[in-house]
């Protein structure tokens, strides 16, 4: 393809994107193929000589866009939602026309400087203290993994790196039973082995860990001759927003000396609103943050912000500088890919410039307002409803439930077959999750296009459906 089209495809593109954005809400919001169907449209070979984009266009259409499930559709209130504002799309469409490869400053001056003032805005959106400075990491699997590498080498005096762990001490890591399955993954990886991630039990409405339950597992990991490493904590789980309190094991992991991280992949953009803040007090005290823009702020994904009071221990635990990537003569500057695991990073800045000035804080703001306000008037709607029963209150815009006629048996195969044909139906998606062992569904909204119509008509769908099971 020549440069000299370019631009008439572009204009296509623009103009199909523009379409699909204000006609996704009349699809179906989950998938409706079958395992295999794209894979068999799709030819077994190669193809040996190049064709053209009319016939590529016209095959996106017709095989890849039936097997979309249409995150981007107003009533996807299943998982967490993971928007594509419209300056966002664009902001994506210019970084990938200039490609640039970020991993130093020297690679990309304009890339390194405005990640370090965006992350700097957003500091300041959830107003966390000056001492954070943060790094784009690609999601929060990411930053939690580099986070545990640092607690590991911390507790390790930086010697995990360069001498492995055999022979050193078990390190242990806690967090309660509420985390997201990334933490597992991190500990895996790190090194420090499932086996040494202690689930501490959780209480109360926000399911968050109990301190005392926390300090009595440190002191008998102690006594066992084992070194306590670092604190996970939780604020907005993925299955029902649980929520560590914060502060109170923040206590705790200052008093035994463990490095702390909070994820708060979900629930971290909402921290714009200061009427949500009370849900982390003392968040200033952790060591290292993490929150998705991707998910809740309108910065497509990939786009995870990381924030850390002290960059230097992260940076002593992932930083390689051979001599080909070393940038003589300038100092004060920073190279991000010293701040995460892979090498290579994309320009993710940018798309977090275009979202703040279009909507600035305070539109973003609007909307997450809205989603929380108009998710409380459901989940009230429901909670007066027969046969339905909440099983976790509102945090934030998420909250799960059952139904429960009178009479129903096997209340987990009801709930599954439910969600099931909730999302056969297709005017809503809704997905599953267990509370102390039932099976329950959950609802979230924060689809930047939905309205207050769309949330409220999930109420007649769920009803609906569940009658006719
Ligand atoms: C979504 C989510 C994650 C994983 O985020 P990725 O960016 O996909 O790695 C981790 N923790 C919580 C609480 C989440 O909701």
């Amino acid at each position: 393809m020549k440069w000299d089209e370019f631009s008439e495809w572009g204009r296509r593109v623009a103009d199909w994107t523009q379409d699909y954005h204000q006609t996704v809400g009349d699809k179906p919001v989950r998938a409706m193929t079958e395992p295999g169907d794209v894979l068999n449209a799709l030819p077994a070979t190669p193809p040996e000589s190049g064709e053209g984009m009319e016939a590529i266009f016209s095959d996106f259409e017709d095989i890849v866009m039936p097997g979309i499930t249409h995150w981007q559709h107003p009533r996807f209130f299943a998982y967490f939602t993971s928007n594509a504002s419209a300056p966002s799309v664009l902001a994506e469409f210019l970084s990938s026309a200039i490609a640039p490869q970020c991993m130093l400053w020297q690679t990309s001056p304009a890339a390194t400087e405005m990640e370090t003032r965006m992350m700097d805005w957003l500091r300041q959106a959830l107003d966390l203290p000056e001492p954070f400075q943060g790094v784009i990491q690609d999601s929060a699997s990411s930053a939690t993994l580099a986070a545990v590498l640092t607690m590991r080498e911390k507790a390790l005096n930086w010697q995990g790196n360069q001498q492995g762990l055999f022979k050193q001490k078990p390190l242990r890591v806690y967090c309660s039973s509420e985390v997201h399955t990334s933490i597992d993954r991190a500990i895996w990886v790190s090194g420090i082995g499932q086996q040494n991630l202690v689930r501490i039990p959780i209480k109360g409405d926000w399911r968050g860990m109990d301190p005392d339950a926390l300090e009595a597992a440190i002191e008998a990991d102690i006594a066992a001759g084992l070194q306590p490493a670092g604190l996970i904590l939780c604020v907005g789980g993925t299955g029902t927003g649980a929520t560590d309190p914060v502060e109170q094991c923040l206590d705790i992991a200052e008093k035994y000396g463990l490095y702390s991280h909070i994820d708060a992949a979900w629930a971290g953009s909402a921290m714009i609103c200061p009427e949500y803040r009370h849900y982390w007090p003392g968040v200033e005290r952790a060591d290292s943050i993490v929150f998705n823009p991707h998910k809740w702020l309108g910065v497509q994904f990939d786009c995870s912000a990381h924030f850390l009071k002290n960059p230097d221990d992260l940076v002593q635990t992932l930083a390689i500088s051979p001599e080909y990537l070393k940038t003589h003569g300038k100092d004060g500057i920073i190279n991000y890919s010293e701040w995460s695991v892979p090498l290579g990073r994309r320009f993710r800045a940018l798309k977090i410039w275009f979202v703040i000035r279009t909507y600035g804080l305070e539109g973003l703001r609007q909307r997450l307002r809205n989603h929380v306000n108009w998710s409380n008037q459901l989940h009230d709607k429901l909670a007066e409803t027969d046969a339905f029963e909440i099983i976790t209150a509102p945090m934030w815009s998420l909250w799960t439930f059952r139904y429960a006629p009178a009479g129903a048996s096997d209340l987990d195969d009801l709930n599954l077959r439910l969600v099931n044909a909730i999302n056969d139906d297709g005017r809503i998606y809704l997905t599953q999750t267990r509370v102390d062992g039932d099976l329950v569904i959950r609802f979230q909204a924060g689809q930047f296009e939905t309205t207050e119509t769309d949330v409220m008509a999930a109420y007649d769908v769920i009803t609906e459906i569940a009658k006719g099971l």
